[in-house]
């Protein structure tokens, strides 16, 4: 059976999401991107709308939502504000590590509050001289007595100005690659961290910046499951946000063309609709199409997570197909909006400056195409 709809719930989570969409993220969208701030706000009322906790048991304060209702929650929130999609995304990636191999002591402390949208939780892998090479990380950490020590600089961090607690990936095996690396919670109040914000392009509420630890010392017990087993935990959380990465920036892809029809109907030019002439209508036309099929790309990827089918392939076709199409999608909706378009009146340049962030946050087009070519092609041809 070959089944495309969606249930009732869904539908019906669907239309909170646009509604919530419109009336809460939309029209504030831009102003959180002008005021460089973090809309804590809008991350708590989310928290109370679920969409902090999707991938979190009941018992946790989650909503156990599947991964295909997670996506639904990306798309929509996409929508209405790229930035606050982050608290479905980033939210998903960390609450299924945490689930999955964190102590109950960290799931009660950490996860709790998270998926309430009361604490915001960073992902540190990033180093400056580990971004695809991600297992080339060099912090580390060393037990001292019942505690660790780690040291070590993350680069690139989403949230990291904003958030109270990083998972942090640092080598307990020097000696190895991938096999020597585990994973930490680290509260970003402690002693020995400091922040340093980025000037970004975009995704400026979302905080990027470097975090620096020195001899930062934390319990043994916010160690995340198994020493030296944090490389290949984290990887499988990847095949989960790669997908809704997509989605949020299909979704502001969408947003963006639904903006631009409503203006090629009522602008004029040569007597006419700009709508009428087919130079205008065809680019929308094919933009739709292209975005449709991403779109389906990702939730077949999720459904296959959903049953525990085998989708790594999938999501890294969806990470580098769903940011480069819905950039090219949103840079023609700027054009289509003429100078208008190329003004911050308007929120498309911001959606252009957002999505490209994501085009390289959690592994560039490049990345994903490795790991497609391992599968189809074979590991013998790795690069590496
Ligand atoms: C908006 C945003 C949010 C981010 N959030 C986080 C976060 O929360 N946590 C975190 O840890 N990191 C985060 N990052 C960092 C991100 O994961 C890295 O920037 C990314 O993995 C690429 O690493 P790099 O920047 O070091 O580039 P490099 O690895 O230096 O790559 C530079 C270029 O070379 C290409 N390249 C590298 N190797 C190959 C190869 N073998 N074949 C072909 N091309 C190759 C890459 O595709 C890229 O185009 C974020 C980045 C951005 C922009």
């Amino acid at each position: 059976m070959l089944d495309f709809s969606w249930t009732e719930e869904q539908n019906a989570f669907r239309q909170i999401l646009r509604d919530f969409a419109k009336s809460d993220l939309l029209p504030h969208y831009t102003k959180w991107d002008r005021e460089q701030k973090f809309p804590y706000e809008i991350w708590s009322k989310m928290g109370g709308l679920g969409l902090t906790g999707l991938r979190v048991q009941e018992k946790y304060n989650g909503s156990s939502a599947n991964c295909v209702t997670t996506g639904i929650a990306a798309l929509e929130v996409g929508k209405g504000d790229f930035n606050a999609a982050y608290a479905v995304m980033l939210n998903g990636l960390i609450s299924e590590i945490l689930e999955e191999h964190a102590s109950e002591e960290i799931k009660e402390e950490w996860l709790k509050r998270m998926a309430l949208g009361e604490c915001l939780l960073g992902i540190a892998i990033t180093e400056p001289g580990a971004g695809s090479d991600a297992a080339n990380l060099q912090t580390k950490a060393v037990k001292d007595g019942n505690s660790y020590l780690l040291t070590g600089e993350k680069s690139g961090i989403s949230l990291a100005k904003f958030a109270h607690g990083f998972v942090v990936f640092a080598k307990t095996n020097p000696e190895e690659r991938a096999r020597g690396v585990s994973a930490f919670i680290v509260p970003s109040d402690v002693e020995g961290i400091e922040i340093q914000s980025y000037a970004d392009m975009g995704n400026i509420p979302i905080g990027r910046g470097s975090v620096f630890l020195n001899e930062v010392r934390i319990p043994e017990s916010y160690l995340i499951g198994e020493e030296n087993k944090g490389f290949y935990q984290v990887m499988k959380g990847f095949d989960l946000s790669r997908i809704l990465i997509a989605l949020q920036c299909i979704g502001a892809a969408e947003q963006s063309i639904d903006e631009t029809i409503g203006h090629v109907r009522t602008r004029e030019a040569f007597g006419s609709p700009l709508a009428k002439f087919q130079g205008v209508q065809f680019p929308i036309v094919e933009h739709h199409t292209w975005l449709e099929m991403a779109k389906w790309l990702c939730f077949r990827a999720l459904w296959l997570r959903d049953q525990g089918l085998p989708h790594t392939k999938e999501a890294s076709m969806c990470k580098w197909m769903g940011p480069y199409l819905a950039r090219e999608a949103i840079h023609e909706c700027l054009l289509l909006n003429g100078h208008y378009g190329y003004t911050k009146e308007m929120a498309i340049e911001q959606r252009l400056r957002d999505v490209i962030g994501l085009e390289i946050g959690d592994g560039t087009a490049q990345t994903q195409k490795i790991v497609i070519a391992r599968e189809i092609i074979g590991k013998e041809f790795k690069p590496y």
